[in-house]
């Protein structure tokens, strides 16, 4: 069955070398119970280990049923051990954290017996070793001979060829000693037992062969055996645990140190919760951040006016410092007149504007101060109507000429359209709080403010006979109809040449061209800390405006008017100003008003304002165009800020992140070295050393997923105090968000790290040597 030919095995110790194996030659039967016997140090531990595959040999061979061992592989002498071989140690080495069935069923497990199988053969091994009645109870419940049947019980429930026993009785009063080595001997019916002893009284009682053992050598063998031919070929069944094993075996442990374990997560969630919170914080206030400015973007886009001012001369605008002494003064401009500037607003600037990338500006709106010919039918009747927020009871005259000739144009506010065509603009900062949001150009909508109150004024000048703090419905506002009516159709020219706006309001109301606008909603500003661009009163379309500019542009009153110097309404003589504003608002200038461009976000202004810088490079003072940024006082430095506290902060916690991890390393550490003897049984169960790794491994990603795990918890729980502070100190409501994503990147980087702590120890311990883990106390 087993032959040992000239086995050696020398251990060097500084200079001394201890020949626990010289030349042992030895062969044992398929049955019998042979007995070691010897004193203490003679190497008798050592053989067994050699036999039992727990220890190598340095020369010589060992022969298992013939097969030479000398070619055997680590993977060989895991699945020898695990088949073909049973451990009984005099400590009886049970794993404390695991429950009697479970020791039992642990070299099955290792090899992958299924669950029922198992736990059949486990029971029935304890039955065979008469433990019916404790097969439930954990290990340190028991006595130490009942514990001793239990190793028995793990020993043989593979049901091994060889069963090797070293002092089984050695911790044990006598009468449980008679006890265990009846069992002993009535297992060697049916197998090869090996037991080593130091008592040559149950030597003698029990066994079938005495072999006595001294200074590694054999020195009396009383049923020497010469091994005959070879029996059959022996088969290895190789061992494999698997991960759910690992992870078991590891949970059972660290469900044995709970309070240990406990602080071994918080400690190492600590980075977690750390950088949980600075990244939820950071995230808050930079959405707080984003939402402020694109607010602030909505009311101060980056307008260019006919007439801007040059910041820059201001700035650089030398004031006098000294005294004069002259006797007479200097008529001069003021320094804000001369930072006045007028642009040139070209159709080759506005073409330029217009090919601004449409990701940096989404919206565009070229303001044009034409005026409208409108009439509303009120009470059956045509009158003449404005969007105008002017007192209409105020102005000193109604007649329609004067006040053309004192605006600059019809009134109302005017909203851009989106560049891809879209109403992105009043649906990213305006609410429709009755009807809908406008699609057409001939779409106007009501804009109130947060109180929903509406401007008398404009209310007035629709035709409502309004009186202040009236309440309407929405749906006796909605669906208004006012009619826009073309130059050619509302004035006629009279025979002296001037032009006058017709009578009949009716017949203009129903002329082919006339147009019909809408109001289809009731608009309201979304956002409690911006006023919003659009004053209180209609608003329309950039596009209407630019279609009624189309429409009017070449009407006979606007060509009388170019070629007059006159006013073509009054016939009065007027000033160059006056003519071309009168100009404007007859329709008659493509000039804009204003142009305002809406930056997509806060960062891409930059680039916006970069674009418009481009276009005076190199050109002359009187060719420049000055734009306007009134949000550019709301720097961006707040969100660069914010970026760099952020990483600061990171990095802070990053760093007990890292030493969280050398804290596992530590304890990993310390883990293995507890459970060095485990780690021995283990191995003489037949695991392999990568099984053993697993284990570790497997129990740092415990600890670290816990810790990953339990950090987001706190510092999810965290968000709802430091809010409430917040919001109480701050005004800002939910500014802390736990973003998910970086929740679960942070359990990753938790449990990753963890690992690669735990990782190098679990490799030590998986390097250590069976024979050596198991002699550890
Ligand atoms: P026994 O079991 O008969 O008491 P052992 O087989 O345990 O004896 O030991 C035989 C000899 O080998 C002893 O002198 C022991 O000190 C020595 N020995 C065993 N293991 C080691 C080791 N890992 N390193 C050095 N010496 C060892
Ligand atoms: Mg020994």
């Amino acid at each position: 069955m087993l032959e040992l030919k000239h086995i050696k095995k020398y251990y060097h110790v500084g200079d001394t070398t201890t020949k626990a194996q010289d030349d042992v030659s030895v062969a044992f039967r398929k049955q019998e119970f042979v007995a070691i016997l010897g004193p203490s140090g003679s190497g008798k531990t050592t053989m067994l280990n050699i036999i039992g595959g727990l220890d190598r040999y340095d020369s010589g061979d060992l022969l298992i049923k013939g097969r030479s061992t000398k070619d055997f592989k680590d993977s060989d002498w895991d699945a020898y051990r695990n088949n073909s071989v049973g451990f009984i140690f005099q400590s009886y080495n049970l794993i404390s954290h695991l429950s009697i069935m479970e020791n039992v069923e642990m070299g099955m497990t290792l090899s992958g017996v299924p669950a029922a199988d198992k736990r059949q053969r486990a029971t029935d091994a304890l039955i065979r070793v008469g433990l019916k009645d404790h097969m439930h109870k954990q290990p340190s419940q028991l006595s130490g001979g009942q514990m001793q049947r239990v190793a028995i019980a793990r020993a043989i429930a593979n049901d091994p060829e060889i069963l090797l026993a070293d002092e089984p009785t050695g911790a044990l009063d006598s009468e449980t000693s008679d006890e265990i080595m009846q069992l002993i001997q009535d297992l060697s019916k049916e197998r090869l037992v090996i037991m080593v002893t130091h008592n040559p009284d149950l030597a003698h009682k029990y066994a079938d062969r005495i072999i006595e053992f001294a200074d590694g050598q054999i020195q009396h063998d009383s049923h020497p055996h010469i091994e005959g031919d070879k029996e059959d070929q022996f088969q290895l069944k190789r061992t494999k645990m698997s991960y759910w094993t690992a992870l078991k075996l590891s949970f059972d442990n660290i469900r044995t140190k709970k309070g240990r374990t406990f602080l071994t997560v918080f400690a190492s969630s600590i980075g977690i919760i750390g950088i949980a919170v600075v990244l939820a914080l950071s995230n808050g206030f930079q959405k707080q951040i984003n939402k402020t400015q694109s607010e602030a973007m909505a009311s101060m886009p980056v307008t260019i006016s006919q007439v801007g001012t040059d910041t820059n001369s201001m700035m650089t605008g030398t004031k006098a410092t000294k005294f004069a002494h002259t006797k007479t003064v200097t008529a001069e401009k003021s320094d804000a007149d001369k930072a006045q500037h007028v642009n040139k607003l070209s159709q080759s600037y506005i073409n330029y504007v217009k090919k601004m990338p449409k990701a940096d500006a989404k919206n565009i709106a070229v303001t044009y101060s034409t005026g409208m010919n409108l009439l509303r039918e009120v009470n059956g009747q045509y009158k003449s109507v404005t969007f105008s927020t002017n007192d209409p009871d105020n102005s000193s005259s109604v007649n329609t000429a004067a006040l053309m000739a004192s605006s600059t144009g019809v009134g109302g506010s005017v909203y851009p359209i989106d560049r891809n065509g879209k109403q992105s603009f009043l649906k990213t900062y305006y609410k429709v709080i009755a009807g809908k949001y406008p699609t057409k150009s001939t779409d106007i909508v009501l804009v109130v403010n947060k109180d929903n109150s509406l401007n008398i004024n404009a209310m007035k000048n629709l035709g409502f006979n309004v009186k202040e703090g009236q309440k309407y419905d929405f749906n006796q506002l909605v669906g208004t109809q006012v009619k826009l009516v073309t130059n050619n159709d509302y004035y006629s020219q009279l025979p002296t040449g001037t032009y006058m706006p017709g009578k009949d309001y009716t017949a203009m109301a129903n002329a082919a061209n006339t147009k019909t606008l809408r109001v289809t909603g009731i608009i309201r500003v979304k956002s409690k800390n911006s006023d919003g661009l659009l004053s209180s009163g209609v608003a329309y379309s950039s596009a209407l405006t630019k279609e009624v500019l189309d429409a009017n542009s070449n009407s006979s009153i606007v060509q009388a008017q170019k070629s007059s110097a006159t006013n073509v309404i009054t016939g009065q003589t007027m000033d160059a100003s006056t003519r071309s504003t009168i100009l404007a608002t007859l329709g008659g200038s493509k000039t804009p008003s204003s142009i305002q461009i809406y930056p997509t976000t806060f960062k891409l202004k930059d680039k916006v304002l970069s674009y418009l810088d481009k276009y005076n490079k190199g050109k002359s003072k009187a060719d420049k165009v000055i734009y306007t940024d009134l949000a550019g006082t709301v720097s961006d430095m707040t969100g660069g800020l914010m970026d760099a506290i952020t990483y600061v902060l990171v990095a802070f916690a990053g760093i007990s992140l890292v030493t969280s991890m050398i804290m596992i390393a530590i304890i990993t550490y310390t883990s293995v070295l507890e459970r060095t003897k485990e780690i021995g049984v283990l191995k003489a169960l037949g695991a392999r050393k990568k099984d053993i790794t697993r284990v570790f491994d497997a129990e740092t990603f415990i600890l670290g997923f816990g810790a990953g795990l339990f950090g987001i918890l706190v510092a999810w729980l965290l968000t709802f105090p430091i809010n409430s502070v917040l919001y109480g100190v701050t005004g800002l409501a939910n500014v802390a968000m736990l973003n998910p994503m970086h929740a679960i990147v942070l359990v990753i980087i938790s449990t990753v790290l963890t690992i690669l702590g735990g990782h190098v120890p679990a490799r030590m311990a998986a390097k250590k040597d069976a024979a050596i883990a198991l002699r550890a106390e």
